[in-house]
């Protein structure tokens, strides 16, 4: 079985990569999962993974003619398959995007979830490249009116391509923020659930330094619970991967009209 998820938002700085992340360790104590930095011109996940000294990332995997296999990309970290994509900018020139089609086809055949951090910026092909991909979309948001705009306009783009909404993560939420109020507005607009609401946490920002996800670095601490939270409200449909992997390789990105 497999279903793919994007984790998307409007903006950047919202907490996709720490969210991937997140709910990719939550997940992996029950599924196998495979994440992936799909966000290929801002990649920043190999510095929250431990990875930044991988030898060979998804960017390698990108660029025509390549001879390194998939495999070679993969890296089994904090129970999960970890893809990590490099940050030079002439890799990422040189990657032509719609071979993350062959890439996910392939990741797809041996995995129950895949998890692709996505890009913020909906504008060019390799940007919304994952959310085609996807079956559903993650949306992160803050618990803001802007936000949840934000948020809506990802899902509109989202299901113009046929991927529908598991549902809501709000992140980085403060203690005065009337998350109840936003959450309800949330219900009557986005598909799927509200998953759950992670706090603003001091612990976020020192698993990034620490080049580690929050679950391993802090796993107890709130924001890591409502991770936990929002994996157990994720319901992942058992997607048959034989099917999964041809709609994959035959995705393509609609010209927007
Ligand atoms: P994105 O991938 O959407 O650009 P990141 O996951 O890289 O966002 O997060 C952006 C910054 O915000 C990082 O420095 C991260 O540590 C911090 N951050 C994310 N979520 C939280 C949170 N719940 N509490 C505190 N800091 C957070
Ligand atoms: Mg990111």
């Amino acid at each position: 079985m497999v279903e793919a998820f994007a984790v998307a938002s409007g903006k950047g700085g919202t907490g996709k990569t720490t969210s991937t992340l997140a709910l990719g360790m939550a997940l992996a104590e029950r599924y196998d999962v495979t994440v992936i930095d799909a966000d290929t011109g801002m990649a920043n996940l190999l510095f929250h993974a431990g990875l930044d000294d991988a030898d060979v990332t998804l960017h390698d995997l990108l660029v025509a003619d390549r001879d390194v296999a998939v495999d070679a990309a993969v890296y089994e970290r904090f129970g999960m398959s970890v893809v990590p994509c490099g940050t030079s900018l002439t890799a990422f020139e040189a990657a032509d995007p719609g071979k993350l089609r062959d890439v996910v086809t392939e990741l797809a055949a041996d995995t129950d979830v895949l998890l692709l951090d996505s890009p913020a910026a909906l504008g060019s092909k390799s940007a919304v490249l994952p959310v085609v991909l996807a079956d559903r979309v993650v949306v992160v948001l803050q618990p803001t009116v802007p936000s949840l705009s934000d948020g809506l306009k990802v899902q509109e783009y989202a299901r113009s391509y046929g991927t529908e909404t598991a549902g809501v993560l709000f992140n980085r939420v403060r203690p005065d923020e009337d998350v109840a109020a936003i959450s309800d507005q949330a219900a009557r607009y986005f598909g799927g659930t509200t998953l759950a609401s992670v706090p603003e946490s001091d612990a976020v920002r020192a698993a990034r330094r620490a080049g580690e996800p929050l679950l391993a670095h802090a796993p107890t601490d709130p924001a890591a619970d409502a991770f936990h939270e929002a994996a157990g409200n994720l319901e992942v449909r058992a997607g048959d991967a034989a099917g999964v992997a041809d709609r994959f390789r035959s995705a393509v990105v609609p010209d927007r009209p």
